[in-house]
This record gives structure tokens, C-alpha cells and sequence, in this order.
């Protein structure tokens, strides 16, 4: 019998371990896809990408990068949303929408995303996303709550030594991490 073959859209190594384990666990076979042009500085990109080439390495998965990262287009999709959800709806579409049809492309069956991992992040709307790129492609998307593996992904990036990042991606969540760091240290 034919595997399926699923696409996985990967933010982060950290977040790459529970999706790949629990979809092997399954019979997918599958492929990564790094495409996340929101991540700034581009030092921070970098150092992303390398924790995520070397994960994939040693855990056997094919791993794809788009070239056009900071692609213009991206950013200029954020004119106007600089606030709110619906700044990170248009990131997450965006980059869904990319990896279906990277997907599409490559004949996978399904696509997937690491961002449901995270328990920060608005799972249900990532669904809705993901469900909407599919639908735009022709590419089927599979839902899963990897959320509740991420308590074991904060273990496991721990005991190997894991690049493990301290903001979501753009500018902005730098920006908010930074504040928030300097309200929590203010002499009382
Ligand atoms: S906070 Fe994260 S999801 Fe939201 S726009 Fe920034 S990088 Fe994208």
C-alpha cells in the first residue's frame, strides 16, 4: 500500500519534534518545509534555520527551504494589520497558503503546520487557515492538536541542547518581548 506523504510546514526545531514523531506514528512520511519570511532579525533566520537543518539531519527527514524569505510581498500584505489577530492571521495564511502549494507541486497528499504546537497560539484559527489554503490548492490539510505534546518538546529541546527562541518571529513580537522583559525587572 502507498504511504501518504504529508508536508510539514516547520516555524522552529523545537516544534518540528512531536508533529514528526506523532505523524510517523501514523504512517505519514514526511517532509519538511521552512518557509517563514516574518522571522527578523535575519540573524535570528539564520539561526533558526540551522537548528532546523541539523534536527532534520538527525532525525532522517527531507527538509525544503524557500529561497525568497523576506520576499516584499509578505511584508507588504501586513499594510494596514499592524495590530491585533489579524496581524498573525495574515502571517499564518501567508505561510500556509505557501507550503500548500509547495505541496501541490511535489504531489504530497496533505500539508500541516509546526504552529500547532504552540498552546499561545490560537489553534482553532490555524485550522480555519489551513482549511482555507487546502481549499485554494486542492491540497488537504491535516489538523492535529500537537499542542498537547508541547510540555514534551520543551523536555526533549532541553536535554539536546536546542536552539530555543524567546519571541514568535517579527519585529514586533521582539519589540513586545523586550517590553515586557524591562516591566518585569522594574525596581518596585
Ligand atoms: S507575532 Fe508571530 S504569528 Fe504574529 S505576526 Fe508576528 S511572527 Fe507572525
Amino acid at each position: 500500500m502507498k504511504s501518504k506523504t504529508i508536508l510539514l510546514h516547520v516555524c522552529c526545531a523545537p516544534c518540528m519534534i512531536v508533529p514528526l514523531e506523532r505523524l510517523r506514528k501514523q504512517s505519514f512520511q514526511v517532509n519538511g518545509f521552512f518557509y517563514n519570511p516574518n522571522i527578523e532579525p535575519k540573524e535570528e533566520l539564520e539561526k533558526r534555520k540551522t537548528n532546523v537543518l541539523a534536527y532534520s539531519k538527525r532525525n532522517d527527514c527531507a527538509m525544503f527551504f524557500d529561497q525568497n524569505e523576506n520576499s516584499e510581498q509578505f511584508f507588504a500584505a501586513f499594510a494596514g494589520k499592524l495590530e491585533g489577530p489579524e496581524r498573525c492571521h495574515t502571517c499564518w495564511y501567508f505561510r500556509l497558503k505557501k507550503t500548500a502549494e509547495h505541496a501541490k507541486k511535489n504531489n504530497a497528499d496533505y500539508f500541516t503546520t509546526t504552529l500547532l504546537v504552540s498552546p499561545y497560539q490560537d489553534g482553532e484559527k490555524i485550522r480555519e487557515i489551513g482549511e482555507k489554503a487546502a481549499a485554494e490548492t486542492g491540497v488537504m490539510f491535516h489538523y492535529e492538536n500537537f499542542s498537547t505534546g508541547y510540555q514534551q518538546a520543551v523536555q526533549i529541546s532541553r536535554l539536546e541542547n536546542m536552539y530555543r527562541q524567546k519571541y514568535c518571529g517579527c519585529k514586533l513580537s521582539l519589540a513586545q518581548r523586550q517590553a515586557a522583559k524591562k516591566t518585569r525587572i522594574k525596581p518596585s
